[in-house]
């Protein structure tokens, strides 16, 4: 795909945000992190001395930050939806299994938790929501697919022209952890 476009792809974390994101690098399309954009224009705050993480200023880094290269560039992290892009990709995954995936990564027992129950009550779609976010947004749900299976459904939705993805309708057909069997 050769086209203008910036995409967000966003999840709590475990979901499968940089395993979907090498799989787009490795079709020669640009990614970036967002950790890596606001180190890039200052918008990394002090070092958090408790787990060695630096906060983001998501809203400056928003409000300076516009894909202005010509092709296509992913923004990944789970703070991307806050950018100025132009598709926003939700990627979401059943919460046993994301617990198991965060168990793996050597999380400790209450990040584990805070990451699952963010899932769980489908946190990211209410921030979406709170903040009223334009861009055109798509669920995948990683729980049973591998990145490539994700990323072939990806492009088949950002082929579209326009590309579709009403917010609130979106929401309402969203995957609801809490209502189905998990
Ligand atoms: P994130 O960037 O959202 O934190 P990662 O891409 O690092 O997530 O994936 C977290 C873990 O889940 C990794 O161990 C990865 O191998 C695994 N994983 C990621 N995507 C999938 C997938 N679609 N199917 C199965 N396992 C996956």
């Amino acid at each position: 795909m050769d086209r203008d476009l910036s995409i967000a792809i966003t999840g709590t974390p475990g979901t499968g945000k940089t395993s979907l994101s090498k799989i787009f690098s490795s079709k020669q399309i640009k990614v970036i992190s967002v950790k890596e954009l606001a180190e890039e224009l200052g918008f990394l705050g002090e070092l958090d001395a408790s787990d060695g993480s630096r906060e983001i200023d998501i809203h400056r880094l928003s409000d300076e930050w516009e894909h202005n290269d010509s092709g296509m560039v992913v923004v990944e992290g789970h703070l991307s939806h806050f950018l100025d892009v132009d598709a926003i990709i939700i990627l979401r995954c059943n919460p046993k299994i994301l617990q198991n995936r965060l168990e793996k990564r050597g999380y400790s027992e209450q990040k584990v938790r805070a990451n699952t129950e963010w899932e769980l009550v489908s946190g990211l779609w209410s921030e979406l929501l709170e903040f009223e976010i334009e861009a055109p947004v798509f669920e995948i749900d990683t729980s049973n697919k591998n990145p490539e299976e994700v990323y072939e459904e990806a492009i088949v939705w950002l082929q579209q022209e326009p590309i579709q993805g009403g917010l609130i309708e979106n929401a309402e057909k969203a995957i609801d952890w809490l209502e189905s069997k998990i």
